[in-house]
């Protein structure tokens, strides 16, 4: 990258989205260049438990087909960059044993089977369902912290360019029309620029994008014998290949704070302890916090401003791992000017400016 100043696509921000966006973008030849205020990889995406739940009652209904998409990218998705960058991201197949204590509701869940008492027992013996309803659903997880790892190797291996420890903090344009971005040291030219800024996306470029940060705070223990992921109303378990089982999350407003607080870790280790009594002799190895990229209404934010060049790809909130593929795909797509694989125009940044003049 010495020297060079211009490029086809800046990506502002080097999380799972702006990282697969940008490898995207490489498949259809664009010179590519990631502006990182910190290190790529090292925020919502590494902070993330790696379910990829595309299932109704975990994502808003409207997200329900791309996510769907989403789910069936994954396994070509990690294979390609386990290829390029050498690193096996764990792709688990074990899936998925769901606890309600609403059965019809359980029951009316797509592609999900309840089990009886006596193969719940044989699928994940130490579980207690203490008069639940238990369905298994075929699903995946990931490890997160591999995922960017190996996203940010394809990217590199794809030669896409990546400045890191530097803030955009200005978009740059003439008469209407994106021209570039500026940091505290430098400014770099490009006529297309997309925000993949995740919870920090509002404080870059000229529109308030309403996103919100919402922190989730985790723990994992190390030792466990868990082989599916569990979810439960109050809390989700998530094993790891490397003998980790990850506990989660909380869903806090707390601004930009992403401290760990000892006693909801100690209460998340607890939930987990009802559904999993052996985990109370496990050790907490490691304690997290991580911030969501929410919005106004939990949707993502995806495609062009008004200012002609500027996109947004953000607002992922608690599904961005699981929603990467389909949002690499789909962006590239609208920005080289194909027809995108989904209609996306329900989830324009326009949407929330048309709000604000109705409301007028
Ligand atoms: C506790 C927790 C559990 C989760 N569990 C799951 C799960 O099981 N499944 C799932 O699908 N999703 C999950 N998620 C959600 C998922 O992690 C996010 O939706 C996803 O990581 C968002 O990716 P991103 O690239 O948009 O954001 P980020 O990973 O936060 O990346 C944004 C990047 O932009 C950079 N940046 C910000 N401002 C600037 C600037 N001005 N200039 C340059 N760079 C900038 C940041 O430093 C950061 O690296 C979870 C999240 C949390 C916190």
């Amino acid at each position: 990258m010495k020297d060079k100043k211009h490029w086809d696509v800046i990506v502002v921000g080097g999380g799972i989205i702006g990282l697969s966006l940008a490898i995207a973008l490489r498949k259809h030849e664009l010179e590519v260049l990631i502006i990182e205020r910190g290190e790529p990889g090292h925020e919502a995406s590494c902070a993330a438990a790696g379910m990829l739940a595309d299932c109704a009652g975990e994502l808003p209904l409207s997200l329900l087909a791309m996510a769907n998409a989403s789910a069936k990218m994954y396994p070509e998705f990690v294979h390609e960059l386990q290829d390029e960058s050498g690193i096996d991201v764990d792709l688990r197949e074990d899936g998925s044993l769901l606890l309600s204590s609403d059965s019809t509701k359980a029951e009316i869940e797509d592609d999900t089977r309840t089990l009886s008492s006596e193969s719940l027992k044989e699928l994940e013996p130490e579980l207690k369902s203490d008069g639940c309803t238990v369905c298994y659903r075929k699903e995946r997880s990931v490890d997160p912290r591999l995922l960017a790892k190996a996203a940010l190797l394809a990217a590199k291996h794809r030669n896409v360019d990546i400045v890191s420890g530097a803030a955009a903090n200005q978009l740059l344009t003439i008469n209407g029309r994106t021209t570039g971005v500026g940091t505290n040291h430098a400014t770099y030219s490009a006529s297309t620029v997309v925000n993949c800024a995740g919870a920090w996306a509002g404080g870059f470029g000229p529109y308030p994008l309403r996103t919100r940060p919402v922190k989730g705070q985790m723990l994992a223990l190390v030792g466990a014998s868990v082989r599916h992921v569990v979810r439960s109303p109050e809390v989700y378990l998530v094993p790891r290949s490397d003998g980790r089982l990850v506990i989660g999350s909380t869903l806090e407003n707390a601004g930009y704070d992403k401290r760990v607080d000892p006693h909801t870790i100690q209460r998340l280790h607890e939930l987990a302890i009802n559904l999993v009594p052996a985990l109370r002799m496990v050790k907490v190895h490691e304690a997290w916090a991580g911030l969501r990229p929410g919005t106004q209404d939990d949707l993502p934010i995806l495609g062009e401003t008004t200012t002609k060049g500027y996109f947004v790809a953000t607002g992922h909130y608690r599904d961005g791992i699981l929603l990467a593929p389909i949002t690499a795909k789909v962006m590239a797509q609208v920005i080289v000017g194909e027809e995108p694989d989904f209609q996306i125009d329900f989830l324009s940044p326009l949407r929330f400016a048309y709000k604000e003049l109705a409301s007028d």
